[in-house]
């Protein structure tokens, strides 16, 4: 299946396998959010702790935990994710917006379904200060 889009059904019982997913729960409404957009592929909602004006969740509905495990079978959600990201930005007229994955814990990974933070609304320094270093 390279290159292959999952099906939505593949994806809905892919994600009732993953039982203990936050963001599986989210995309299921069994956690509530503010959503920001969806289609059949992703899904997209206001981050509960926001470091920007504008701080989005884009999400693929297929549970892929981190981006390490991107493959030929399913990197096509990652590209329907940055389809999604610039359909938002068009309809909200965002112009500038960073877009950020962090993968593992020393990244700051904190929720194990792939994830891409969508970030706008403040003019963004870029450099070693804005990786946010911890130690
Ligand atoms: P990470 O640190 O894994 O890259 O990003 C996870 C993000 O998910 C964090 O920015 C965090 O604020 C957000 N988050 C965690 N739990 C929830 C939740 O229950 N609802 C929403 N909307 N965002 C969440
Ligand atoms: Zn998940």
């Amino acid at each position: 299946m390279i290159g292959a889009v999952f099906s939505a059904p593949y994806i809905l019982i892919q994600r009732r396998i993953i039982m203990d997913c936050l963001f599986c729960k989210i995309i299921d409404g069994e956690i509530p959010s503010t959503k920001v957009y969806e289609d059949e592929f992703v899904f997209a909602f206001k981050d509960i702790a926001p470091i920007a004006p504008v701080h989005y969740l884009i999400i693929p509905k297929v549970h892929i935990s981190c981006a390490n495990e991107i493959t030929e079978e399913n990197s096509n959600a990652v590209a329907k994710v940055f389809e999604a990201a610039a359909k938002i930005a068009k309809a909200e007229g965002i112009e500038s917006y960073r877009i950020i994955n962090n993968c593992g814990d020393d990244a700051g990974q904190t929720v194990k379904h792939l994830h891409f933070h969508m970030l706008a609304g403040i003019k963004m320094g870029w450099g070693p200060e804005s990786l946010g270093k911890t130690e």
